[in-house]
């Protein structure tokens, strides 16, 4: 419903559609999930698991009657594109029958009716991946239509630029090539490299001691004492709590800012160990849902510094939550960005919302969904991304690089 007339003193909660008209009413109309694949264009593809982790993402674009849109990103990875196809599913026969002409500034309100709705099989998994997108679409809608940005609606807006940190692969047959790539954004200001998993599966960082450590000293060395190394051990290999702890002993010397993902995911308990062993950071968290696994992790002191990712952990409200409970709990924490420029964004806005927000994940292995799905590119100066003054996630979607990309299975 559209009012051509609002009394001045209730103008404070109203928004203002496309055509400058305040409205009280803005309806939910129209849930698009897009199946999008594209293969990082560094990667091996020989061994590479075929359209791998950033190879099948699902983004949600809402449409409403007052002619605001926005977009939500569900990384879902996916050897096959199984878990985009049940995404989508999900979302097109599952949540746009719940959501249908709902008000998509009841944001939250929405996001509990979800999740209690889809409580007998979701809570994590899945359903969390297609909560994430909906509700990042919301709140991109919400702060359109009120004219802000997202940063403002969660808040307010703390920085106009985020320090960046370089995401990249280790390359375990090159290890002067892979200190190099990184000490390029080192000599760029970049806040530091981090180096992960490894280009070719059956070549993971990880798996021999003295390689690893080879490996991180031919970074320090040249990094010089400056540049900050974050190591990311990944899922190639599976080390057991004693291993890290040795693991992390080694690479003490190197000053290394974090070590992430050193154990299983499920290991809470060996992460509970880690952490209270080695005065080397430990990070983890990309791979935890809702505000309800960061609690756990959060209580049991499993983690120095989390990894929450918005387009994964419930969507950019629910993320506002679990920075929230890190702040309030002393713990630092760093958006996990890896796979589309909608989550660059979401994880832009957070960081720009939070007073403890101080640094960001951005994704160097080119793939063109970070790259080209927005209009307008990424401004980066001297290591630090800034934050643009426009209206939502500050990013505009181009339809013709969606068309490009859309997977039909
Ligand atoms: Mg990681």
């Amino acid at each position: 419903m559209i009012l051509f007339a609002v009394e001045s003193s209730r103008l404070h909660d109203c928004s203002l559609n496309n055509s400058g008209v305040a409205v009280i009413f803005v309806k939910i109309k129209k849930i698009d999930p897009i199946i999008l694949h594209a293969q990082d264009t560094g990667s091996h593809e020989s061994e590479l698991n075929v359209g791998g982790y950033a190879g099948f993402q699902v983004v949600v674009h809402v449409e409403t009657d007052e002619g605001f849109d926005g977009w939500g990103e569900c990384c879902t990875g996916g050897e096959y594109g199984e878990s985009a196809l049940a995404v989508k599913t999900l979302i097109e026969r599952g949540f746009v029958p719940r959501i249908k002409d709902e008000d998509p500034r009841d944001y939250r309100k929405i996001w509990e009716k979800l999740y209690t709705d889809t409580s007998w099989f979701g809570r994590r998994g899945l359903t969390t991946f297609a909560q994430s997108g909906i509700d990042t679409a919301l709140v991109d809608i919400a702060a359109k239509s009120y004219g802000v940005p997202a940063s403002r609606l969660l808040g307010g807006r703390y920085r106009s630029e985020i320090p960046l940190y370089a995401s990249l692969l280790f390359d375990m047959d090159d290890v002067w090539g892979t200190a190099e790539k990184g000490a390029r954004y080192i000599r760029e200001d970049y806040f530091g490299a981090k180096f992960g998993w490894g280009m070719i599966p059956s070549k993971p960082f990880g798996a021999n001691p003295e390689a690893d450590e080879k490996m991180i000293a031919a970074i320090r060395e040249t990094f010089g004492p400056q540049g900050n190394i974050m190591v990311d051990v990944g899922r190639y290999v599976n080390w057991s709590s004693d291993h890290a702890i040795r693991m992390a002993k080694r690479f003490e010397k190197y000053g290394i800012f974090w070590l992430e993902e050193a154990l299983p995911q499920d290991d809470l308990r060996g992460y509970e160990r880690l952490t209270n062993s080695t005065d080397v950071t430990i990070a983890f968290g990309e791979g935890l849902y809702t505000i309800y696994d960061f609690a756990e992790v959060i209580t049991r002191h499993a983690a120095d510094l989390l990894q929450p990712d918005a387009s994964k952990v419930g969507g950019i409200s629910e993320m506002k939550r679990v920075i929230e409970l890190a702040r309030i709990n002393n713990v630092r924490w760093v958006p996990h960005n890896w796979s589309t420029a909608i989550n660059s964004a979401a994880s832009m806005q957070l960081v720009a919302s939070a007073p403890d927000g101080f640094l960001m994940e951005f994704k160097q292995e080119s793939n063109p969904l970070v790259s080209e799905l927005s209009k307008e590119k990424f401004r980066i100066e001297k290591g630090k991304l800034i934050v643009p003054d426009l209206p939502g996630l500050g990013i505009e979607i181009d339809q013709n690089v969606v068309d490009k990309y859309r997977w039909q299975p």
